[in-house]
């Protein structure tokens, strides 16, 4: 049993004046130092202090997420979101610092270089004189949160939410899948003025950020944001051609197979999610199953994730059900102090619980194998790689798919597969749609609605909204969160799941190898950079010209396509 218990941790939140205070006491004590251990020392002592802070801004965040409705989460949110600027700007002070310091030699040799190029992005991400705007974003950012949050949908005599409505389009049933998705969009059709403005000014927000901190628009601001240090827009823009050339041909035949399956004579957006005239594979038993099966699938799985899964449930680091003003969505956190991961979903009852179960599991696990990392900018990669860790092991567990789906297992790796092909063009089009919208900041809400039906004649030729309120008229992209909260971040999805498809073909030929280079990249966590961290397990970059081409021959080969 860990001493930590999640439910017990308290953490009082810090005043600006006393960090300050800190901040100056560890640029004086790095500047008086006279020998590389005591800067050793004035070095760990600020990496001891930015975890303190993450780990506090981490706690805070998941607290508001997990009840949007408390006053007292809610207010604390608010103080952190306004304090956040602050403690950025003293953290890039001090990276400036250390950058420009004529000892600098001494911390690239403990660190390697990566390490200067994250500050770098860092710094040009940057200035005070943008600190209120960044306020202003974390307020625009948790209106969208809480505005979906908060969403009542009456359905068949039922109430759900967003993330419990979504359940009804893997229905058997075509008119009750039709339904469930016109009140579904029906919200967002109400909401449609307040969507469109939140977003609009946040667009606003970012590009007049941008040109401030001396970028062209957004988009240069949004990958220094994002870390992107050894690939460029170019590189990119290459990638989404792939996909349109290469995956959006098979996604076209694999949507038509699809309707033939479900007896259908055209797939419309309503049957996307149901693969099988049999139905979706749904896990055979509630949440407390569901965790006595995982755990007997992560200790199958060896490599200390039974351990690791036992520590979880032990210290209360999981909340996976859905309830009443809980934010919806499923991700990893983590608290860097205490060197644990904490997993969020909302359980729906079918096969997406498995897939964002494993899914944060992958973080988390990645989470605790590199807590030790020497530098907190090296506790996780950046999000490409990140999401190879999950996504990763969404397709390592495969073999202990049978604990959740029964005979059905099968079924359930098929559909996977499928998803996670169909997944890349969708993808893409989150990706190039930002691109468009960042490119042309004063477009009107009405022209953004137009640029994503652009995308999706592009890379979704076969999806048909029939006369569903609001998608209809382009407004599907504003269901995708990271769309309005963390800007840009989607192609690394893309990205990883290149990544993630390598790992499952190898791992279909060697299992045992491919685990062990799996925990082995995870154990690195972000002393790299994404193509080098990628290389180093074994993976081709999605970047390289054949990339794509090998992994979607590969998964032909399997589905008989
Ligand atoms: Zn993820």
């Amino acid at each position: 049993m860990p001493d930590f218990d999640f439910l017990q941790l308290q953490l009082a939140d810090p005043e600006i004046a006393q960090v300050t205070a800190e901040y100056q006491a560890i640029g004086a004590a790095w500047d008086s130092a006279t020998t590389s251990q005591q800067r050793r020392e004035a070095f760990d002592r600020w990496d001891a202090l930015r975890r303190r802070l993450e780990t506090w801004e981490a706690v805070v965040h998941l607290h508001f997420q997990q009840d949007t409705r408390n006053a007292d989460y809610r207010r604390r949110r608010e103080y952190c979101d306004a304090l956040r600027p602050q403690l950025t700007d003293l953290a890039v002070g001090m990276k400036r610092k250390l950058m420009a310091c004529p000892h600098r030699g001494e911390l690239e040799a403990r660190f390697g270089s990566h390490l200067f190029e994250l500050w770098k992005a860092d710094l040009l991400a940057f200035d005070p004189a943008i600190q209120d705007d960044l306020v202003r974003e974390a307020t625009l950012e948790a209106e969208y949160t809480e505005l979906l949050a908060a969403a009542k949908l009456s359905f068949q005599g039922g109430t759900y939410n967003h993330s419990e409505i979504v359940k009804f389009r893997e229905h058997l049933d075509r008119d009750t899948r039709q339904a469930a998705e016109r009140v579904r969009w029906g919200w967002y059709a109400a909401e449609a003025p307040r969507l469109d403005r939140i977003y609009d000014d946040l667009v606003k927000l970012r590009d007049g950020m941008a040109r401030k901190l001396g970028f062209r628009d957004f988009i240069g601001m949004g990958y220094q944001r994002m870390k992107r240090v050894d690939y460029t827009q170019a590189d990119v823009e290459r990638f989404r051609a792939a996909v349109r050339d290469e995956v959006v041909p098979l996604g076209l035949e694999l949507r038509r197979r699809q309707a033939s399956e479900l007896g259908l004579d055209r797939l419309k957006y309503w049957d996307e999610a149901l693969f099988d005239a049999q139905g979706n594979p749904a896990p055979q038993g509630d949440h407390d199953w569901m965790i006595q099966r995982a755990q007997t699938m992560f200790k199958g799985l060896g490599g200390g994730m039974g351990e690791f899964f036992q520590l979880l449930v032990d210290a209360h680091l999981i909340d996976l059900k859905s309830r009443e003003g809980k934010a919806g969505g499923g991700f990893c956190t983590s608290f860097p102090t205490y060197g644990f991961p904490f997993i969020y979903a909302n359980f729906n009852g079918t096969k997406g619980d498995v897939e964002v179960f494993t899914h944060e599991m992958g973080h988390a696990l990645q989470a605790y194998l590199s807590r030790e990392q020497p530098v907190s900018d090296y506790l996780f990669p950046t999000y490409e790689s990140c999401e190879i860790h999950s996504m990763g092991l969404e397709f390592l567990t495969w073999p202990w798919m049978d604990q959740f789906f029964g005979p059905d297992a099968e079924r359930f790796r098929r559909i996977h597969l499928l998803q996670a092909l169909l997944f890349l063009p969708y993808g893409v089009s989150v990706d190039h749609f930002q691109h468009l919208v960042y490119a042309n900041p004063g477009a009107t809400p009405q022209e953004r609605h137009e640029m994503w039906r652009e995308m999706e004649r592009t890379y979704l030729p076969w999806r048909e909204y029939g006369d569903l309120p609001h998608v209809s008229q382009g407004g599907f992209w504003q269901f995708q969160r990271h769309i309005y909260l963390s800007p840009f971040y989607y192609i690394d999805y893309t990205l990883a799941q290149t990544c993630a498809l390598q790992l499952w073909s190898r791992a279909e030929k060697d299992r045992p190898a491919t685990f062990a280079a799996f925990l082995a990249l995870c154990r690195r966590g972000g002393e790299a950079p994404f193509q080098e961290l990628a290389k180093s397990a074994g993976l081709v970059s999605p970047f390289e010209p054949n990339c794509l081409g090998d992994v979607v021959r590969q998964a032909r080969i399997t589905l008989g396509v």
